[in-house]
């Protein structure tokens, strides 16, 4: 960037409403991120100072202007405009080619107690899916995502119960998920994995979700069976069983204020077992939130944002956490991994558009965060065909351009509304904000990954 004099005060230039700009976490460089147009940019302390006051309008410099134009962060209105409109309609079109996930929940029950499980209040009336149901919904699905790219995710509850009747259930979900030509992620405690591997193994397995909360102790003071007795080195088993067969896994860990110090045991221990060096094994870290009751404890919740700033604080004692777990940090991750930044995101929910949840009963539901709510069922596809049409348009029309609030927010592109559960849950509407801290994220991302 030129070096800037101060002059009288500038004309009038149209900063693009996209620009998000700040500085670099525990660093004097600041950064500048235009999801519309596409750039991102590190600056000195220098040119950051100047293009604040150049922001302010307090400083004129023709130089900087071009530069800022050249890089789409000044543009004209009407451009800026025009481009928004032709990436909106360029995201819904990949939109409607994208995967979509389809969800199904064979019982709510499980053989875990967790602290924070937010499905213990769910009535569980009946163990069992019959075929009849198992049916219904590839029939469903069949019809209604013709021609779509899908994969199913066998969700719970727990759905691997170490029972007899359970592991038909299961056996008989990937059948007909073979039948269909579908992959199948499967979202499980761990416990009984290894009685499962030879089960697992006749489908197309895509994804193993796992979840370890800490090392031994940590994570058996949280995750522990119903009636008591820990769980963690029965899924360890289960992991290594998994990658052994060759079925990746997806180890996640949730995180509150209870276990996030354990992240670098967690981290070591996964390390120490060469988990991270095969390429099967991947991580991701979800935070514990209040989803649908009251926690018993929710001073232990983390805001989005302390979740990360605990990460980074973290990091700078524990760089090998990276090795286990790569925060996210919004976009950051995606640029520092691909030199480019993602499409902008008009839409971070993907309820009723590439996710759809379905369980046991019947029920349609947008997503994971609604499954089993009976006042968020969209319709039955069992035993008979019935939707809500006016709440299924409700949650397919929901994104950054249809939000009040959201429409004059530099954060839209990167944040794409958040989640329309959250905000239901909070404002009684779909169709409202769920706020995400972009511009902190990215000051921490700037600072992990890229201010090098
Ligand atoms: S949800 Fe909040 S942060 Fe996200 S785009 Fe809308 S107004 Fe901006
Ligand atoms: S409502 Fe929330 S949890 Fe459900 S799909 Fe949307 S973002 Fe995901």
């Amino acid at each position: 960037m030129p070096r800037l004099t101060r002059t009288n005060p500038s004309t009038k230039v149209n900063f693009s409403k996209h620009n998000i700009f700040s500085k670099i976490a525990g660093s004097d460089n600041y950064f500048i991120v235009n999801l519309l147009t596409g750039n991102a940019d590190i600056l000195s302390a220098d040119e950051g100072n100047q293009l604040s006051e150049f922001l302010k309008g307090s400083i004129n410099n023709p130089a900087l202007q071009k530069e800022l134009e050249a890089k789409g962060y000044i543009m004209p209105e009407e451009d800026e405009k025009r481009l928004y409109r032709a990436k909106y309609l360029d995201f819904i079109d990949a939109r409607e080619k994208d995967e979509v996930q389809l969800f199904f929940v064979p019982n709510y029950s499980c053989n875990f107690a967790c602290t924070y499980c937010y499905q213990d209040e769910y009535a569980n009336p009946r163990e069992h899916t019959g075929r009849e149901v198992v049916d219904a919904f590839f029939n469903y699905i069949g019809v209604e995502f013709a021609g779509r790219k899908k994969y199913i995710t066998i969700f719970g509850g727990e759905p691997l119960l170490n029972s007899a009747s359970q592991k038909e259930q299961i056996r008989y979900l990937l059948e007909k998920s073979n039948e269909a030509g579908l992959e199948v992620c499967v979202v499980t405690n761990g416990y009984s994995l290894e009685e499962y591997i030879d089960i697992l193994k006749t489908g197309l397995i895509r994804e193993i979700q796992v979840t370890l909360d800490g090392t031994a102790a940590v994570h058996n003071q949280r995750r522990f069976l119903k009636g008591g007795g820990p769980t963690f080195d029965k899924i360890v088993k289960g992991v290594d069983a998994c990658l052994a067969n060759n079925l990746p896994v997806n180890l996640r860990m949730v995180a509150d204020r209870e276990n996030i110090s354990d992240l670098p045991g967690l981290a070591k221990f996964a390390i120490d077992r060469r988990w991270t060096l095969n390429p099967l094994f991947k991580t991701q870290l979800g935070r514990n939130y209040e989803l649908h009751h009251c926690q018993a404890t929710p001073n232990n919740l983390f805001s989005r944002i302390s979740l990360y700033e605990a990460i980074f604080d973290l990091l700078q004692d524990h760089p090998y956490i990276l090795e286990f777990f790569k925060p996210a940090f919004s976009i950051s991750k995606f640029l520092a991994e691909n030199g480019n930044l993602p499409d902008p995101l008009f839409d971070g929910c993907p309820a009723c558009k590439t996710e759809w949840a379905f369980d046991y009963t019947g029920h349609i539901f947008p997503c994971t965060a609604t499954v089993g709510k009976a006042d968020e069922s969209l319709g039955t596809f069992y035993p008979e065909l019935s939707r809500n049409i006016s709440r299924i348009n409700e949650w397919e029309n929901r994104d950054v351009t249809s939000i009040d609030g959201c429409s004059s927010c530099s954060l839209q592109l990167a944040c794409g509304g958040g989640c329309g559960s959250v905000a239901k849950n909070r404002t009684g509407q779909v169709c409202s904000t769920d706020c995400r801290p972009v511009k902190e994220l990215l000051e921490l991302g700037f600072a992990t990954y890229l201010n090098t």
